[in-house]
């Protein structure tokens, strides 16, 4: 081995969780901890998806940590959600004011992960070729990360600039360019929306497309920040005991349980309001589980549809007829970004691209659309896709990649069986929420738990076979009550080609999920091994 450096813990990612989990190993437990990430400078997610109009749909106020009192006191609240660089800019000012950068490796991707049985620690090997040893590994490798190229006939002959949302440079100009985007999920709509004022011309591939809701974002009054800061308490308990985890009390009135025309004011009401997981889960308790409520919801955007956008017949391609059953989309003007004269819908469902050429895209029909510019923004190789990449091997050199051969599994989304000491931060079947909430969730109780293995002066834990399967059939089950497997996409895995088709979260929510947690541990870590 080339360097033979040994930390106590090493993480992978920068991100909300990397960052965290880092503060808590080194800070709370005194450990010596190493954070490694491929990317420039700190906060995943928010590094990468520079693209014009990238924005939260999570309300400021809860897409933040909750474990500083004073960092959410000092915090700036001025407009209802947070776009890319001011959330950019917090993770920043986290990294900076925890002096978290002596301990974060940047500009280095992880490779490999080998747990050596003789001496019960990892070995992690950098794309650079450097070796480090380890007690433990936290994986925060982000579950919308690793992006997805689709592999689209002649793909690199194309002769003008070319971009996916998730790896988007600084400085891109759009005066004057014909542009083409591919996609139309949140990302698609965001860029379509954002460009479409500043480009000559944009040609929209559209597969599917998309139930979305106005987002309703604008600045926020001095009443609203100071309720919000002097309520941060009673907040949080909310968020960390609901379903969804987004600052809302979720609806217990059932949507057929009303009159239509009630029915249709509460969608009015949430429609001005904005907010697509409001619209979802804050109107009624059933649009995610009854298909009469669900198509209910349908049928109101669909109305919304045809009275924003004037064309008829590209308001009909706009018009999805599918269960509205995926992450629920809101946005800043979507719809009407079809009436602009410089914006071209084509429906790559009925007329498929056939190619990508040096000029731009040819359809099935053999029109080629001529472009200075083509965006990918075709989502990514989500939740497992960052842990494929890697060669994780555990007990016996066992790959991750062979031990996800049906499907990436996890205990508690969480930890595998034969994977001692790994944990993983928004790993396979952890809670479908607003993120940061779930994720402090994790780390804090992967931080007891490897503080518990430490005081028990234990080698290694992990759960058992039995505890992983068992954990994979719940989310399987609780997923199955729901809508959401009957649409196709990437919660499920089935927006990469090949990839399994299975559950990938636990859906009965954030409360659940840390009821789950507590009863675990108060049973003395039920489910795990220690040895
Ligand atoms: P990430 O922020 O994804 O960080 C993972 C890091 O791991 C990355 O920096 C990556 O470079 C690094 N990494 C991966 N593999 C390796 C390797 N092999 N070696 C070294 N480094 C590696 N969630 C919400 O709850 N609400 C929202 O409104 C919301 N909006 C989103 C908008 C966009 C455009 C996207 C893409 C996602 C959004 N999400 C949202 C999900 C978002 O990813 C999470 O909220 C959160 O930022 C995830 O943090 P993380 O630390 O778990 O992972
Ligand atoms: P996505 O939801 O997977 O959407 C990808 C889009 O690309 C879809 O329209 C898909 O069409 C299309 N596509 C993929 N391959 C294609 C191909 N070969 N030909 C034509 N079209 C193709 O990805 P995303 O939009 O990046 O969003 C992923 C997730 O990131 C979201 O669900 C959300 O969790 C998060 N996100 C959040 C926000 C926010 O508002 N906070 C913004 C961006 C992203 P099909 O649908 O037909 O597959």
């Amino acid at each position: 081995m080339k360097n033979t450096t040994h930390f106590d813990a090493i993480i992978i990612g920068a991100g909300f969780g990397g960052m965290y989990m880092l503060k808590k190993l080194r800070d709370e437990q005194g450990l010596k901890v190493r954070v490694f990430d491929k990317a420039g400078g700190v906060g995943g997610t928010w590094y990468w998806n520079r693209y014009p109009g990238a924005l939260s749909d999570t309300e400021s106020f809860v897409y933040c940590y909750s474990w500083d009192k004073a960092l959410l006191q000092e915090m700036q609240i001025t407009t209802r959600y947070l776009t890319q660089p001011q959330i950019l800019s917090y993770l920043e000012h986290v990294a900076d004011r925890y002096k978290l950068r002596p301990d974060i490796q940047l500009n280095t991707g992880i490779s490999a992960a080998h747990f050596n049985e003789s001496t019960k620690t990892w070995e992690v090997t950098t794309d650079t070729g450097e070796t480090y040893t380890a007690k433990f590994i936290v994986t925060a490798l982000g579950l919308l990360s690793a992006t997805n190229i689709p592999n689209i006939k002649g793909r690199d002959s194309f002769q003008g600039e070319w971009y996916h949302t998730g790896n988007w440079p600084e400085g891109v100009e759009f005066e004057g360019k014909r542009v083409g985007v591919i996609g139309t999920g949140s990302t698609g709509t965001q860029v379509i929306t954002a460009i479409a004022p500043k480009v000559e011309h944009l040609t929209v591939f559209q597969r599917s497309p998309q139930y979305s809701v106005p987002v309703g974002n604008g600045p926020v009054t001095a009443d609203y920040v100071a309720d919000v800061k002097k309520n941060y308490d009673e907040i949080w308990e909310q968020v960390k005991g609901s379903v969804v985890a987004f600052g809302f009390k979720e609806s217990t009135v059932s949507a057929m349980s009303v009159s239509e025309e009630e029915r249709k004011a509460v969608f009015q009401k949430a429609w001005e309001n904005g907010g697509g997981f409001r619209f979802m889960f804050e109107t009624f308790c059933d649009i995610a589980t009854d298909e009469q409520a669900n198509l209910a919801a349908q049928d109101f955007i669909r109305s919304k549809i045809a009275e924003i956008v004037k064309d008829p017949e590209v308001a009909r391609k706009l018009m999805p007829q599918d269960l509205y059953a995926k992450r629920p989309l809101c946005d800043s003007g979507y719809y009407a970004t079809y009436n602009r004269p410089n914006v071209k819908l084509l429906d790559v469902k009925a007329n498929p691209i056939a190619e990508i050429t040096p000029k731009g895209v040819r359809t099935a029909d053999g029109v080629e659309h001529e472009l200075d510019m083509l965006i990918f923004a075709t989502g990514f190789d989500a939740v497992d896709g960052n842990y494929t990449k890697i060669d994780i091997r555990g007990r016996n050199g066992l790959s991750i990649k062979d031990h996800w051969k049906s499907g990436p599994t996890s205990y508690l989304g969480m930890t595998n069986a034969n994977y001692p000491n790994m944990f993983m931060v928004l790993g396979p079947n952890g809670p479908f929420t607003n993120l940061p909430p779930s994720i402090e969730t994790q780390v804090e109780w992967i931080s007891e738990l490897i503080s518990e293995v430490n005081a028990k002066d234990m080698s290694t834990v992990e759960p058992t076979k039995s505890a992983e399967a068992s954990w994979t059939k719940t989310c399987q089950e609780i997923a199955g009550m729901t809508l959401f497997p009957k649409a196709e996409s990437w919660i499920f895995g089935a927006n990469i080609p090949g990839k399994s088709n299975t559950v990938y979260f636990y859906m009965a929510g954030l409360g659940a999920y840390r009821q789950q947690l507590a009863t675990v541990k108060s049973e003395g870590y039920q489910g795990f091994l220690f040895q």
